[in-house]
């Protein structure tokens, strides 16, 4: 459960890490709420891992701040900080057994045998490994040892949680069913957590909110529906989904309204655009948002005729590669069961595209 205060548990400001002369980390401020978990997400290079290694002590700012729970972090190591990451590798120890693993840091901290016990069976209990107590990890599964993993780091009951790229090491099925499992291990403990990974599926759904990184940079902040809805820029509309750019310029610019002309099409675009004529654009249009039919659709707007290039059939779904006048290819994704018979199309049929003006967002950058 997310609690929205004054002030957000987790400050991180104006934040810049510099390795001689590259800005890894470049400006960067974030207010993350209590019970959040938060997801850095970009690609290989954009500066996601340093500024966690950041919130963990293992790198210090160049310039700026982090603050915990209205305390400055910005100058301690790791070891004085109410922070626990567990890292991609799960740096389990080979040697000791699930239990004593679980164990170590609490044992260095000098907590009673008594009270390691408790809270070691209750992580245990958590991650549902309870029966696995004596096993070493090695005889474990690679979901079984993240989640041994994620039992190390909770068992100080840290204030903040930090996970570097958490399911990394798993296949691809496997990081699905152990996502949710996460999130609900995560939520039950009510832990703050900041997560990294370069998957934007993982981080659709884990996170509650996500922040889209490149070169350094924050490019858009917000939750997964909102970011895949609204994206604010063409790198973040690309990176997140499946989407359709399509160049065109602005034509005509009423107080209620804007028509963009492009190549193949014209668009009508009924909402908060402003800009000035001849200015150009993309627009973004995401392929399960637009309908394919043989029949020309009524309207002047937002309509297309191509030629049916591919198409992949997913089973609920299939895909249609249209090409247009132009030589450009649009992607349709069309519900199977949704489609009426006489618009079920093959390779080379000629269909026309349609959408309305809602499903489309209007980019300048
Ligand atoms: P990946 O997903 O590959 O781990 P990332 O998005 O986490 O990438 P960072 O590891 O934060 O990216 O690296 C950001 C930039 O800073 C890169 O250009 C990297 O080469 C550079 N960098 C990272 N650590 C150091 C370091 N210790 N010394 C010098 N440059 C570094």
């Amino acid at each position: 459960m997310v609690k929205s205060q004054g002030h957000a548990y987790l400050q991180i400001r104006d934040v810049v890490k510099d390795f001689g002369g590259v800005k890894a980390v470049n400006h960067v401020s974030l207010d993350i709420q209590k019970g959040e978990i938060f997801a850095l997400l970009g690609s290989s290079g954009c500066g996601k891992t340093t500024l966690l290694r950041m919130l963990g002590g293992f790198d210090l700012p160049t310039s700026g701040s982090i603050v915990l729970d209205g305390k400055d972090l910005s100058n301690l190591p790791p070891y004085e900080r109410p922070i626990n990451m567990m890292f991609q590798s799960y740096a389990l120890f080979p040697h000791l057994s699930v239990w004593d693993n679980i164990a170590f840091g609490l044992r260095r901290d000098g907590m009673s045998s008594d009270s390691v016990a408790q809270r070691v069976e209750e992580m245990l209990k958590l991650v549902q490994l309870s029966k696995f107590a004596k096993r070493k990890p090695h005889q474990m599964s690679g979901g079984q040892q993240q989640r041994v993993a994620l039992a190390r780091s909770l068992a100080k009951r840290p204030n903040l949680l930090l996970l570097d790229e958490p399911l990394g090491a798993l296949d691809k099925k496997l990081r699905e069913e152990t996502q949710l499992e996460l999130v609900n291990i995560i939520e039950e403990v009510g832990v703050t957590c900041v997560m990294v990974t370069h998957d934007q599926e993982e981080a659709m759904t884990m996170a509650s909110r996500i922040a889209i990184m490149s070169e350094g940079r924050l490019l858009q902040v917000g939750a997964p529906g909102e970011i895949y809805e609204t994206p604010s820029t063409r790198f973040v509309a690309d990176f997140i989904g499946n989407v359709n750019l399509i160049a065109g310029t602005l034509d005509e610019d009423h107080p209620d309204h804007v028509v963009i002309r492009c190549q193949d099409m014209t668009h009508y675009v009924g909402h908060g655009i402003t800009g000035h004529q001849g200015m150009e654009v993309s627009v973004a249009l995401r392929p399960e948002k637009i309908r394919l039919s043989r029949q020309e659709p009524t309207g002047q707007h937002n309509k297309v005729q191509g030629k049916v290039r591919e198409l992949s059939y997913f089973g609920s779904y299939t895909v249609y590669h249209l090409q247009l006048g132009s030589g450009q290819v649009i992607k349709v994704s069309q519900i199977n069961a949704e489609r009426h018979p006489e618009d079920v199309l093959t390779w080379d049929d000629l269909a026309w595209a349609h959408w309305s003006d809602s499903a489309q967002v209007v980019l300048t950058q």
